[in-house]
């Protein structure tokens, strides 16, 4: 199977957070499952640079705006390092590729869903998009709590409700699948109250002369979303109808994007009609993933509670930065985390529930002199699957299955006392337990390659080699 799976792209006004780490973990998991199911995997992400956001934070630091992308961009880039991501490509809006891609992707739009019209409306820079009186609450942006601008000009407009009977009727047919239900809901609900036409471009004035052109109207600028949501396409080298676009976009077999619930709607409408507007619409997942919060709030420069990724693998080592992000964040709510439930969490399940597991039965099966199997194919033990999980992108969901699994070995161990058997020389009945704790072992550090792949080598070593080392150090305190 041909598996193509993105991040957002996040803009570069300020350094990662731990918001955008869980992001790229998350696509990493799953990137990381289907190369083990032999998938062949392409994984994407990348960096939003033509939004005024950027603009304006880089007036703010006193940096020409060149040079403040550049920087801020690397900070993403780097996270490959930081949480062990195994990203192929990474995609700067700021690149040749994506602006004739974004250009090539403009001029295949049928004609007659782009209009040009005068226009008045309230836009919030911190979205990057025109609100409307329904969407804000007491006059404000409720993702940003400030008042939108007030904007008049001559814009491109997209005959969004050209799509409207087509879009609702692909969503439910799971042909543009949204993932989790209660979000495709959503969107579903969303379409039904009926789309708007929305403004696709700016005056080169108010984009400060910043962004992807407008083919064949020099005084217009892209709106930085639909250049943006050409990304997925753009790195795949489209503007040259590439190798990769061939491959994994038409001649694909699965499109997936992992994105916050924020910007569900770019991603699950606007984009799917560009796509059927210009003649490359191929079916989609749209995995849609909550918020963290942090100690209950939300994340915020103003809040000063803001995160950084390599604070936490500082402290915890990357692959269990890896865990304690994925397994804050349920599917279905928001997660919230703090340093004292994170360190807790380290202890309970990874020092005690999974470290502990292995050191002791590697070391009774060492002890009891246990021939352990040649082959590592998986025998008498849990029986056990992640893969619904895994095609809903619950992440959280699979991770915590996984986890019981540890604890499950861990009482069967309790409960067979391995060395009462040793100590009454029922030598086959200890065998046959151990052979099966060493199966659940096998099973585990597998189905936690994706998750914590450094971890899962480690397990699947000392299990070969029955010499234990802890793998969760005790934190420091
Ligand atoms: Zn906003």
């Amino acid at each position: 199977m041909k598996y193509y799976i993105t991040t957002a792209i996040d803009y570069v006004n300020a350094k990662p957070h731990i918001g955008h780490a869980f992001e790229k973990v998350q696509a990493d998991v799953l990137a990381r499952y289907h190369r083990a199911l032999g998938d062949d995997t392409y994984f994407l992400t990348g960096s939003d640079e033509n939004s005024l956001k950027n603009v304006q934070a880089a007036k703010k630091a006193g940096i020409p705006i060149n040079d403040f992308v550049d920087q801020n961009a690397q900070y993403f880039i780097d996270l490959k390092k930081i949480l062990n991501l195994s990203f192929d490509s990474f995609i700067r809006t700021t690149e040749k590729r994506h602006f004739d891609g974004a250009s090539k992707l403009w001029s295949a739009f049928k004609k007659e869903d782009i209009y040009k019209k005068d226009y008045q409306g309230f836009y919030c820079v911190g979205c990057e998009e025109f609100k409307t009186e329904k969407d804000l609450v007491d006059g404000c942006c409720p993702e940003h709590n400030t008042k939108p601008e007030l904007i008049e000009e001559e814009n491109y407009f997209f005959r969004l409700s050209n799509y409207q009977n087509e879009l609702l009727e692909l969503i439910e047919k799971n042909v543009i699948e949204i993932t989790p239900d209660f979000r495709k809901n959503e969107i579903v609900s969303f379409i039904k109250g009926g789309l708007e036409d929305f403004s696709i471009s700016r005056s080169r004035k108010r984009a400060e002369n910043w962004g992807v052109p407008v083919p064949g109207d020099d005084d217009q600028i892209m709106y930085v979303w639909i250049d943006a949501l050409s990304n997925y396409i753009t790195a795949l080298d489209y503007s040259t109808d590439g190798e990769l676009f061939q491959k994994y976009w038409v001649n694909g077999d699965k499109r997936i994007h992992v994105i916050g619930k924020g910007i569900l709607r770019f991603h699950a409408v606007y984009w799917p009609a560009m796509l059927l507007s210009s003649g490359i619409f191929a079916p989609l997942q749209v995995a849609s993933h909550e918020y963290l919060t942090i100690n209950g709030q939300k994340m915020s420069k103003s809040l000063g509670n803001i995160i950084d990724p390599d604070e936490l693998t500082n402290r915890y080592g990357v692959d269990a930065t890896r865990y304690l992000l994925i397994s804050a964040l349920p599917q279905n709510s928001d997660g919230d985390i703090s340093w004292e439930k994170m360190d807790e969490k380290f202890t309970s399940d990874l020092a005690n529930n999974l470290g502990n597991l292995v050191q002791r039965a590697i070391s009774m099966m060492d002890r009891y002199s246990i021939k352990i199997p040649r082959s590592t194919s998986s025998g008498e033990g849990i029986d056990f699957s992640i893969a619904e999980e895994m095609e809903k992108t619950d992440t959280a969901g699979a991770l915590k299955k996984i986890m019981s699994l540890a604890e499950i070995a861990n009482k069967y161990i309790a409960e067979k006392q391995p060395w009462v058997l040793a100590k009454e020389g029922k030598t086959e009945e200890l065998t046959q337990v151990l052979l099966r704790v060493y199966t659940d072992l096998i099973n585990i550090a597998r189905a936690l390659l994706p998750f914590m792949p450094e971890t899962a080598e480690k397990m699947q070593k000392q299990l070969m080699t029955l010499e234990p080392e802890p793998l969760f150090p005790r934190l420091e305190s």
